[in-house]
């Protein structure tokens, strides 16, 4: 009998010790297998990470610091918070309480933010970090998407639009194909993107590279005025021209999709002000250094997800 009420005790005592160590602690995501969300509150430390629900995606909080979403099947990342490298003895992506989403660095108990979402200017609500189908990481507040990661595939090709949410410019002044631009008959190898609210975009609209690749050309251009040429990873060149400034000045380097290549602006010969002129040749072989593209597509056959203002 006084064994038994001793058995009891300890595990009433082990229990109170798991309870109360359980309290202490902030809340983890506990299976890592089948999570496609992190609610309030819950984070993911080092190592850690959710999967989509189709299993194709899945975003990690990795111990060298970074979070990043990869592919499945082929372990390509699609995408990254670029935080690695720091000297920090653990790492924490958290869905805070206040709305925000935030990659942490961990060092003698003292948490720096590394990398954040802005989210929490939205107000209070509830918030929700979901890993979508199509492997897009979305913050979303009480059901709808107030931040996203840039790696929106459009198409099978894993092509994004090159404008975030939710400021995205989606009205084109001037399609692809036959215009007469100052009484000249003209053949326009690309679309002119504005906003369908100013009828122009702001020269401080961020634009990211369509698909992961590499820089081919960045510099002043002529009547392209401030030009980057990205050599994607499925073997087209695209162009961005008019820009504000380039922010991607080295070529041969690398890009991810949330590599901001600068802002639409309205440098060079332009025929409508603070647009952005986005040509796409399936060549393989322009180089970008030239100002003439030849073997061009109608890049909106590209965006088929995309709705035009
Ligand atoms: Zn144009």
């Amino acid at each position: 009998m006084q064994v038994l009420v001793k058995k009891r005790m300890v595990y009433v005592f082990a229990f109170l010790v798991l309870f109360l160590a359980a309290l202490s602690y902030p809340v983890a995501v506990k299976a890592e297998a089948g999570n496609y969300y992190l609610s309030m509150g819950e984070y993911l430390s080092g190592g850690m990470r959710i999967t989509s629900l189709n299993g194709k995606y899945f975003a990690m909080m990795q111990t060298d610091g970074n979070f990043v979403i990869y592919q499945s099947d082929t372990q390509k990342a699609l995408w990254h918070t670029n935080t690695y490298g720091g000297n920090y003895t653990s790492y924490r992506a958290m869905m805070q309480t206040d709305g925000n989403f935030v990659v942490y660095g961990i060092k003698n108990g003292a948490m720096t933010a590394l990398w954040n979402a802005g989210t929490h200017v939205y107000g209070s609500g509830t918030y929700r970090l979901e890993l979508g189908d199509d492997s897009v990481l979305r913050v979303k507040k009480n059901g709808n998407t107030v931040w996203n990661s840039p790696n929106a595939p459009i198409n099978s090709s894993g092509w994004s639009y090159m404008f975030r949410e939710p400021k995205m410019a989606k009205k084109i002044s001037s399609p692809y194909g036959w215009r007469t631009l100052n009484g000249q008959r003209e053949f326009h190898k690309g679309i002119d993107i504005v906003h369908k609210k100013y009828l122009e975009i702001q020269n401080n609209y961020p634009v990211y590279p369509v698909n992961t690749g590499t820089i081919k050309h960045s510099s002043y251009y002529g009547d392209a005025g401030y030009m980057v040429a990205l050599a994607t990873d499925d073997g087209k060149m695209v162009r961005y021209c008019h820009l504000q400034n380039n922010l991607q000045t080295t070529v041969g380097s690398y890009v991810y999709k949330n590599n901001l290549l600068g802002y639409v602006g309205n440098t060079g010969g332009n025929d409508y002000p603070y647009h952005l002129h986005f040509d796409v040749n399936t060549a393989g072989t322009y180089d970008g250094s030239q100002l003439d593209s030849t073997n061009t597509i109608n890049p909106v056959d590209l965006f088929p997800n995309v709705v035009w203002d």
